[in-house]
């Protein structure tokens, strides 16, 4: 093979990419992980973790993250700021372009994980005005106000609860008449006073000014149409792959997700894919960490191999 400047790159520095690192990084491989942000991913934005196995009381989004990084980079696991642009996967070597340069790698781990689906309702007219997908970042914003939270997976009602911490009120909305999210998660929505589910619906438009004044819903059983007064209106209807850099160049199912096998082997050899990028039946960070520890033991052998 030829001469490359890595043994491993990791795009992507959430809990799936960054365990990876802590993996190569103590297999002694020439590892350099590229985040385009902060190091953390979505659980930077994630107020409280309950469910990550080793810690009882919980703990912080922030406090995990920090504490994952802080573990790879005392292994020696380089990270660097930057974005990918595109890759080449044509040949042996994997090439991965950034902005002003490309680099060279015998393998490679996409962690690049998801960011949240729009619903198409106003998002960028209110952004920052009102509209939301992030309770932790905006949430100290809506102190006594009312807020609507749309969605009914893990996220929407998990952060429906964490947003009475600071709104009076809280609209949850979703389409069906039962909610996706984690037994535990609805138990808590069910019992907070401050919550009001609204079964059955979709929201049709956001309206304001300055700022959302309202958010317009529709029954999508008996078509009827309604307004919310409401100063805020928090979107957590899934996610979508970051893959923009990919063009086509791996197999992913029909939403984008990259398709790979049980060692996080993609379509081409010698690349990975783990955590919330990956076309898998479980988003959870104990899966993404699974996936990382997955991956980099996949590429040290590949590496062997060639
Ligand atoms: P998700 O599980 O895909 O749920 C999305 C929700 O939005 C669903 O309730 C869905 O309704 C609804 N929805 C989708 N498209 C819609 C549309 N066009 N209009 C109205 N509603 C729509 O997404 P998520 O909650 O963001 O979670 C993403 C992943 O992270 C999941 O795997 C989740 O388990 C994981 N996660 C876990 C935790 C935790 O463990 N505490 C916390 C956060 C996230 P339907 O139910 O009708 O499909």
């Amino acid at each position: 093979m030829a001469e490359t400047d890595n043994d491993l790159v990791i795009i992507g520095a959430g809990p799936a990419g960054l365990t990876a690192g802590i993996y190569a990084a103590r297999a002694r491989m020439n590892v350099l992980l590229l985040e385009k942000a902060v190091p953390g991913g979505q659980i930077l934005v994630t107020d409280w973790i309950e469910n990550y196995s080793g810690f009882p009381e919980g703990i912080s989004g922030f406090d995990l993250s920090e504490k994952m990084k802080t573990q790879a980079e005392e292994l020696g696991l380089k990270i660097e700021t930057a974005e990918v642009h595109s890759l080449n996967l044509a040949g042996e070597v994997k090439e991965i372009i950034l902005k002003d340069r490309s680099i060279t790698s015998k393998s490679l781990i996409i962690a690049s994980g998801a960011s949240p689906r729009k619903l198409g309702i106003g998002e960028d007219k209110f952004m920052g005005k009102g509209i939301s997908f992030c309770a932790t970042c905006d949430a100290p914003f809506f102190k006594e106000k009312t807020v609507v939270a749309i969605g009914g997976g893990d996220t929407a009602v998990q952060e429906a609860v964490f947003l009475t911490k600071f709104a009076s009120k809280v609209y949850l909305i979703h389409r069906r008449d039962k909610l996706r999210a984690e037994k535990i998660l609805q138990e808590r929505a069910f019992e907070n006073d401050k919550i009001e589910i609204i079964w059955d619906s979709i929201a049709t438009g956001v309206e304001g000014f300055f700022g959302v004044e309202s958010v317009k819903i529709k029954n999508v059983k008996t078509n009827e149409e309604k307004t919310l007064k409401a100063d805020g209106c928090f979107i957590w209807v899934g996610i979508l792959p970051n893959t923009s850099f990919l063009n086509e160049s791996l197999k992913t199912d029909e939403t984008g997700f990259i398709q790979a096998d049980k060692n996080m082997q993609t379509s081409v050899p010698g690349v990975f894919a783990v955590g919330d990028v990956r076309d898998t039946p479980l988003r959870q960070i104990a899966t993404a960490v699974g996936d990382g520890a997955m991956a980099a033991v996949s590429a040290e052998h590949f590496i062997e191999n060639l």
